[in-house]
């Protein structure tokens, strides 16, 4: 894991099949896999292959895949057989406990969660 805003990270390397991952989806803009240290019985993460580092990095020309990355969100939570609800999280910066510096969205389900978060 990295815990700096800078450089390539893990996750860059997942995208490019540097490092074996098994992707639930992918497409020509994103890919989605299970997360390595699952918090729920699914916690799968979605992310792009072009590596922004975190939401707030995100620039207005991303409006597209930013749009893109929810609907597939929406896609594999259906695939994985959510449809009894599902949270989707987006960690951001140190106070929002990021640790990995390439954007992805979490998505997890599979029981009940619970409101407000620690
Ligand atoms: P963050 O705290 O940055 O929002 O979440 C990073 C997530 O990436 C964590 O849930 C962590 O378990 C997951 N993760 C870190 N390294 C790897 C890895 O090498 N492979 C996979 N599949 N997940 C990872």
């Amino acid at each position: 894991q990295q815990a700096t805003p800078e450089g390539d990270t893990i996750f860059g390397k997942i995208v490019r099949k540097e490092i074996p991952c098994e992707f639930l989806y992918e497409d020509e803009q994103c890919v989605a896999f299970n997360d390595i240290s699952p918090q729920a019985p699914k916690h799968i993460l979605v992310i792009p292959r072009k590596p922004i580092s975190q939401l707030s990095k995100a620039e207005d020309s991303d409006e597209q895949l930013l749009g893109h990355l929810l609907l597939v969100a929406r896609r594999v939570a259906k695939e994985q057989g959510l449809e009894k609800g599902f949270r989707l999280v987006v960690n951001d910066g140190k106070d929002g406990a990021q640790s990995v510096y390439h954007l992805h969205i979490h998505i997890l389900g599979g029981r009940q969660m619970q409101w407000p978060p620690g």
